[in-house]
C-alpha cells in the first residue's frame, strides 16, 4: 500500500512550511527552545515571561480549582470571563459589547486565529497579512486551503508601505490579518494605517482580523484597536489573550470579540477544534482583567526597563536594533557583523555564546526571504539577571561567519 501524503502535508508543502525532505518541522520556536535548553544557551528565542502571573490572578484560579470549577466551560467561555472581556473592552477603549453574543472565548489566541481562518476562508480566498508574520498565519491559511499574501514591512521601523497595501488586496481577499502590536517587530500600527485597512476592506468587502495580544505592552505611543475606527466594528474580528498581560502563556485563554453573525460562524469550527476548556484559568484571567490600572502599567514600565537593557547591550555588541515601541521583541540586524544569512548566525551565535534568538527569515514568506536575511528577533520579556548575563556574553560574541 502506498500511503499518500496527508493533507496537511501537501498543503504545508505546497505553502512552503515543509522543505521536501520533511515530513514534520516543529515550529521555529520549539525548534529553538530545544536547542536552548540541549545547548544550556539563555533563551531569549522563545517570546514567554521569566515573570509569574499576579497573585490574585494566581488565586482566582487556584480557588476554582479548589471549589468545583473543573468541568467543561460553556463553549463560548464561562459567563464572569466574558463578562469581564466586555467591561474591559469598555474601560480601555469606550467600545460596547454584549458578553453573551460578541465574545468567545478560546485556547489561547492561538485558537481564536484558527477558528477564524477556517471559519471564514473558502480554497483559494486571499488572506492579506503585514511580513514579517506570527508563525501560526501561514499554518492556518494553508490548513484553510487560502493564500497567503504578504506585503512587506520596511526595517527600521517597520512601518507598512500604504501602497503596497493597496495593491495587495483585491475582490478576491477574503480577510485582512493586522497584528498591532506587532510580533516580531514592536511595531505600533497608527490610526492612519488602519483606516486604510478598514477602507480597503470596504472596498473589497474583505473582513479584518486583529491580532491584538500585545495590546497592554506598548511603551512609546497608545495601542489602537482597529473596531474603534468608524465603520471597523460591523467587519472587524478582534482576538486577544490573557497570555502577555498577566504572565500566563501556558494558560492558553485567549478570545475572539466581534458582532454576534461573526462569533457565531467562528463558535461554529472552535467547538470542534477544543470545543471548550481550560475552566479554572478562565477564572484567573476574569480576576485579571478587573485588576487596578496600576498593575497595567507597572507591567509596562517593567518590561520598557528591561527592552532599553537588552537594547544597549545589543548596540555594544555591533547590532543595529529597531525601536520596539511595544511587545516582547527587539529586532536586530546583524549586516554590520558581516552576517548575511541569519539563520545560520542564530544557530551559531546560540551555540558559541549561549544565546538563543529567533532569525526573523523564519518569519516571512518565500518572497521575503532576503530581505530580512541579517536580522535576529531577541526577546526581552526574560528576567533582568538572564538579560545582564545574556549582554555579557554577547560583549564577546566574534563576528559572523554565517
Ligand atoms: N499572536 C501573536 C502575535 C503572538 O505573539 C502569539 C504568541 N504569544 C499568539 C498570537 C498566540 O497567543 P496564545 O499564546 O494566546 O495562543
Ligand atoms: N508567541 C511566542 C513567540 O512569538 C511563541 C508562542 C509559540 O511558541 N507558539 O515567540
Amino acid at each position: 500500500m502506498t500511503i499518500v501524503a496527508a493533507p496537511w502535508e501537501r498543503a504545508a508543502r505546497g505553502a512552503g512550511l515543509l522543505r521536501p525532505d520533511e515530513s514534520l518541522a516543529p515550529t521555529i520556536f520549539a525548534e529553538f527552545s530545544a536547542l536552548a535548553t540541549a545547548h544550556g544557551a539563555l533563551n531569549l528565542g522563545q517570546g514567554f515571561p521569566d515573570d509569574e502571573p499576579p497573585e490574585q490572578v494566581r488565586d482566582a484560579a487556584s480557588a476554582a480549582i479548589a471549589s468545583g470549577g473543573n468541568q467543561y466551560p460553556p463553549g463560548r467561555g464561562i459567563p464572569l470571563l466574558r463578562q469581564a472581556i466586555a467591561d474591559h473592552q469598555r474601560r480601555f477603549y469606550g467600545l460596547d459589547v454584549d458578553p453573551d453574543r460578541e465574545v468567545i472565548v478560546t485556547a489561547g489566541a492561538t485558537e481564536a486565529l484558527a477558528a477564524t481562518l477556517l471559519a471564514f476562508c473558502e480554497p483559494g480566498d486571499e488572506v492579506v497579512v503585514f511580513e514579517p508574520y506570527y508563525d501560526s498565519y501561514a499554518a492556518v491559511v494553508a490548513l484553510a486551503r487560502a493564500r497567503l499574501v504578504t506585503v512587506p514591512l520596511q526595517s527600521p521601523h517597520f512601518e507598512p508601505d500604504l501602497d503596497a497595501l493597496a495593491a495587495a488586496v483585491n475582490d478576491r481577499t477574503r480577510l485582512i490579518l493586522v497584528n498591532t502590536p506587532h510580533n516580531p517587530t514592536g511595531a505600533v500600527f497608527g490610526r492612519g494605517v488602519l483606516e486604510t485597512v478598514v477602507a480597503l476592506a470596504h472596498r473589497h468587502d474583505a473582513l479584518v482580523v486583529t491580532d491584538e495580544v500585545y495590546e497592554h505592552l506598548v511603551y512609546d505611543g497608545a495601542h489602537v484597536p482597529v473596531s474603534a475606527l468608524p465603520g471597523a466594528t460591523e467587519r472587524t474580528i478582534t482576538i486577544s489573550s490573557g497570555g502577555k498581560t498577566f504572565n500566563a502563556t501556558g494558560w492558553k485563554i485567549g478570545w475572539v470579540v466581534a458582532p454576534p453573525h461573526l462569533t457565531d460562524a467562528v463558535l461554529a469550527i472552535k467547538q470542534y477544534l477544543t470545543y471548550a476548556g481550560g475552566t479554572p484559568f478562565q477564572h484567573g484571567i476574569a480576576r485579571g482583567l478587573t485588576l487596578p490600572d496600576e498593575h497595567f502599567d507597572a507591567l509596562r514600565r517593567d518590561l520598557a526597563e528591561r527592552r532599553d537593557l537588552l537594547s544597549a547591550a545589543l548596540t555594544a555588541a555591533g547590532f543595529d536594533v529597531s525601536p520596539a515601541p511595544a511587545g516582547y521583541f527587539l529586532v536586530a540586524d546583524a549586516a554590520r557583523l558581516g552576517v548575511q544569512d541569519g539563520d545560520a548566525y542564530a544557530r551559531q551565535l546560540l551555540r558559541e555564546q549561549g544565546v538563543a534568538a529567533i532569525p526573523v527569515n523564519a518569519l516571512v514568506s518565500e518572497a521575503g526571504r532576503a530581505r530580512y536575511s541579517s536580522l535576529l528577533r531577541f526577546a526581552f520579556c526574560k528576567s533582568r539577571t538572564v538579560l545582564e548575563q545574556a549582554a555579557e556574553r554577547l560583549s564577546s560574541a566574534r563576528p559572523g561567519n554565517a
